[in-house]
């Protein structure tokens, strides 16, 4: 009897320990404080944090001697109290310095895609049955899911599931570094066999020129004076003949010849941010036509002179939503050109 009640009990203990391994929910970083002993997602993204602050921790979800140490120095750094300890308060502290500090080595490695590209990243997966799986698209900067593929099988096998860059709600993912963990495994028994299995990169945007090519001064700015108007874009001399490439998915709103001013020109309605971008002075037409789909970083013309133009450029212009001369308005993209730029 005694045998068999403690067996009982043994049974008892472990399906309770089962459940609430099961039931756990996923905490999210700043819902709890953290310390010595605290396991979960939530301590992912803190020792990620905390490696990004300079304070290197290895990513184990236990937060255990090393964490409270890098902890500790985080406090140090910071002048908080220092307690090893990780507060709600603390950890809305930590992620708002974790959103500012600068992108780790990592973050510049791995493939680029576009938001809504022509390739998207893609994930394979196995199931050893039918059902589903899920698999998340993870910011690697926050640790935090960003978006959810959730994959059915209809039997054992492979399946490939793509990701178009955009959040669980609909949004557009920022810029940044990303990879695919599995989140379920689910009643398909599946796990990820291959694919984007590395981190990488995701951009709205890429840079009109990847060519050798030069802002130019003052004149080449935007707002700066012309005979009658004021210059509504940015110019970039670059080699005649040099390519331009679509800087964001998005249609062929406008393609024209204007003989005494654009010369060849084209216009994209971005799908991405509902802006548009305007190319001038190409050496000759896009082959893109209007109301054509063109990917960004594809193609859509050359650098060239045409129109009223003293030497090969790219005239480039950004118009806000609703777009070109349909209600938007155009505005400075210097920044813009430089950000795109500096990983293009
Ligand atoms: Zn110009």
């Amino acid at each position: 009897m005694t045998l068999r009640g403690g067996a009982v009990a043994t049974l008892v203990a472990v399906a309770a320990l089962l459940v609430l391994a099961a039931s756990a929910p996923a905490a999210q970083f700043g819902s709890r404080p953290l310390k010595m002993g605290s396991k979960g997602k939530d301590v992912r993204v803190l020792q990620r944090s905390l490696t990004r602050l300079g304070q290197s921790t290895p990513v184990t979800g236990y937060f255990w001697k090393l964490t409270k140490r890098s902890t500790k120095g985080l406090e140090r750094a910071q002048q908080w109290r220092v307690d090893g300890k990780v507060s709600r308060k603390d950890a809305a502290r930590i992620a708002g310095l974790a959103a500012q500090a600068p992108k780790a080595p990592t973050a510049t490695t791995g493939t680029v895609y576009f938001v809504r590209g022509l390739l998207k990243p893609e994930i394979a997966l196995t199931a050893q049955s039918p059902g589903s799986a899920a698999v998340d698209v993870v910011d690697v900067a926050s640790g935090a899911a960003v978006a959810r593929l959730t994959v059915s099988f209809e039997s054992a096998g492979t399946a490939d599931s793509r990701w178009n860059g955009l959040t669980a709600s609909g949004g557009i993912a920022p810029d940044g570094s990303y990879r695919f963990d599995l989140a379920e495994p689910g009643d398909a028994r599946a796990a990820i066999t291959g694919g984007q299995t590395d981190e990488f990169r995701l951009r709205r945007h890429t840079f009109p020129v990847p060519g050798q090519h030069d802002y130019g001064g003052a004149g080449s700015r935007f707002g700066a004076p012309r005979s009658g108007h004021t210059h509504q874009g940015q110019d970039m001399a670059a080699a005649c003949g040099e390519p331009l490439l679509a800087t964001e998915t998005g249609t062929v709103a406008a393609k024209a010849y204007q003989a005494g001013g654009a010369g060849h020109y084209l216009v994209i309605q971005g799908a991405v941010t509902g802006t548009a971008h305007v190319y001038m002075h190409m050496v000759k037409a896009s082959w893109a036509d209007k109301g054509e789909v063109l990917f960004a970083g594809q193609q859509l013309g050359k650098v060239g002179t045409t129109g009223s133009s003293t030497g090969c450029h790219l005239h480039f212009e950004r118009w806000t939503a609703p777009g070109w001369y349909v209600g938007g308005k155009p505005y400075d993209p210097l920044k813009e050109l430089r950000y795109w730029d500096s990983y293009s």
